[in-house]
Formats: C-alpha cells, sequence, structure tokens
C-alpha cells in the first residue's frame, strides 16, 4: 500500500521530531495533532530550530527548510487529524490507558486502509492493537531520539499484525532514510531498550550509593564503551519519566530484576525530568 498522508499525534520531545522527519526527508503531507494549541506552536518552534540547523550547516537550503515547513500541517482536532490519514503514528506520552483510548478513538474516525503506528517505548503493541477493530493495521514503529538524527527505527510485529502492514511501514521507514530492524516477537522494551534501560538505572544505583561524581559515571561509560554520551546525560535527554515507565514495565511484565532504583522515582517526583523541564542530573537552564 502506498502511504501519502501521515499523522503524528504528539508535538512532543519525538512527535515533533517524526513529523519533521517525514515531512523533510520522506516528503510526506504531515499532520501533528496535539491537545493544547502551545504545545503546537512548541513542536512547530522546534521544528523551525532544527531546520534553520540543517541550514545553517549547509545540508539543506533555506527553499527546502520553507518547503518542508509548507507541509506540516497542524490541528487540535483528533477526527480532522486522523481521517484523511494512510498512516499514523502516535507519539502520546507514555501512559498505556491515554494511548489505549487515543487508540479506541483513532479506530473510529480512520480511513478503512489506514495503518495505525504506536512510536511507545514499552507499551504492548498487541494490548493496542485490541483497542482497535484493525489488529492487523497496528504496529511499532520506535524511533529514537532526536529522530532528526538517529538512524534506527525499530518495527515491532504484535500478535495479529499482518506482513503487508510490516512491509508497508518497512517502505516508509526507508523514504525517511532510516535503517530498520525487525522485532518478531511483542517484547517488553523491544531490542534497545530491554538493554539500555538496566544500564541507565546501574548509572543511578552508582550516583546515589556515592561510588563516583555524575562526571565520572559519565566519563567512564564514554571512553570506556565509547557511547557517544554518559549514561547521566543521556537519562536527561530521555527523560527521567520516561525512563521510569519504561522500567516500570520491563519489572511487571518480564522480571524483577529489572526494578527501577529509588534515585531515579526521587528525581521524578522532584520534577527533575532533564532538559524538558530545565534540570535533571544536569542543569540545561544555561544551554
Ligand atoms: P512528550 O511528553 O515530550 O510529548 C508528548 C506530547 O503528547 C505532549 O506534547 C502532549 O501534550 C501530547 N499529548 C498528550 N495527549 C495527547 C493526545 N491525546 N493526542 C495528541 N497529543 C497528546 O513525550 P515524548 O518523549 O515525545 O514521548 C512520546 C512517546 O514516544 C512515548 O510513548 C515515549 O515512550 C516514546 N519515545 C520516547 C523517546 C524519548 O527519548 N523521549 C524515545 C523513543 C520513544
Amino acid at each position: 500500500m502506498e502511504i501519502k498522508k501521515i499523522t503524528v499525534l504528539g508535538a512532543g520531545l519525538m512527535g515533533h521530531g517524526i513529523a519533521q522527519v517525514a515531512a523533510q526527508i520522506g516528503k510526506y503531507d504531515v499532520t501533528m495533532r496535539d491537545i493544547e494549541q502551545r504545545f503546537i506552536d512548541n513542536g512547530i518552534n522546534m521544528i523551525r530550530t532544527s531546520l534553520q540547523k540543517f541550514v545553517s550547516k549547509g545540508q539543506i537550503t533555506e527553499t527546502e527548510m520553507n518547503e518542508t515547513l509548507a507541509r506540516i500541517h497542524t490541528t487540535l482536532d483528533l477526527k480532522q487529524a486522523v481521517s484523511n490519514a494512510d498512516l499514523i503514528i502516535e507519539a502520546v506520552p507514555e501512559n498505556i490507558e491515554l494511548k489505549k483510548t487515543t487508540f479506541r478513538e483513532v479506530d473510529v474516525y480512520v480511513p478503512k486502509h489506514a495503518i495505525i503506528a504506536s512510536n511507545t517505548s514499552s507499551v504492548s503493541i498487541t494490548e493496542l492493537a485490541s483497542a482497535t477493530k484493525r489488529p492487523e493495521k497496528v504496529a511499532g514503529m520506535h524511533f529514537f531520539n532526536p529522530p532528526q538524527l538517529m538512524k534506527l527505527i525499530e518495527i515491532i510485529k504484535g500478535a495479529k499484525t499482518s506482513d503487508e502492514t510490516i512491509q508497508t511501514i518497512q517502505e516508509v521507514a526507508q523514504k525517511m532514510e532510516k535503517e530498520t530492524v525487525l522485532v518478531k516477537k511483542d517484547t517488553p522494551g523491544f531490542i534497545v531498550n530491554r538493554i539500555l534501560i538496566p544500564a541507565l538505572n546501574e548509572a543511578v544505583a552508582l550516583l546515589w550509593e556515592d561510588i563516583a561524581t555524575k562526571e565520572d559515571i559519565d566519563k567512564a561509560i564514554k571512553l570506556g564503551l565509547n557511547w557517544p554520551m554518559g549514561p547521566l546525560m543521556l537519562l536527561d535527554y530521555i527523560g527521567a519519566d520516561t525512563t521510569l515507565a519504561i522500567a516500570e514495565v520491563l519489572q511487571h511484565e518480564l522480571d524483577e530484576k529489572f526494578h527501577p532504583h529509588p534515585g531515579l522515582k526521587q528525581m521524578v517526583k522532584a520534577n527533575l525530568l532533564g532538559r524538558k523541564t530545565g534540570k535533571g542530573f544536569y542543569d540545561w537552564t544555561q544551554k
């Protein structure tokens, strides 16, 4: 099936980036939906800032920037957002009830042929699919942060996802110039987060136990494992709330060994979520 129109639900950290990649690289007609105008404005501003960076580095022209922006439409109205779309990419907060409600509503308004994909990091694709009457047309499409720069998309097959749906999503990913891996079974954390989240959690434990400073923990992993940034800084990019939510799913769905460290829970309680709230393990207010 050929995808022409893509709707992204959520204009946050991931949603705005996915909308940008779809419009800029995939050249799709994109609609981005959020629940309040200020979130949409913020998303559009982030897209503009990102595009301007590409322009100043000489990677795209000013005309290409404006063409990309012209391909992105916004709305607060869910029905309007999805009723013409061929592919929906859901990027609302990592909350299972919110996502199920969203899938249930989208399923009512979206055309029969349309595919509904979730960018969830940890919610079961099969469970989201069961909130719709089209489980064969529901799959995971898991981008990485920031979607504008990260090459990978994990494609996740739910229990009833059809091969045709997977193939269509692979084609869309290819048009967006991404690399894909296929997660053949719908399992918590998929591939990357199943390995990453315990590592981030252990970095918090090391800091909490005062084994080393945050700078040294990050330096050790950066230089010792050749990561582009250390785990505590990465946690600030991902968001402590998102990290905690994924850890809890791994703990409850897979094994108690994935339980989140109290230090991580405290960061969330204190709203020290990272870059998005200005402070996490590091202070982002000056950067
Ligand atoms: P975020 O909080 O930055 O953005 C979520 C946005 O969704 C907000 O702007 C919010 O107002 C909006 N929203 C809430 N309800 C909505 C609704 N019903 N319809 C449309 N929009 C709605 O969160 P995020 O970091 O962008 O995460 C979004 C999803 O992407 C989550 O499932 C998360 O697990 C996943 N994800 C996050 C990362 C990451 O590094 N942060 C990486 C990969 C995947």
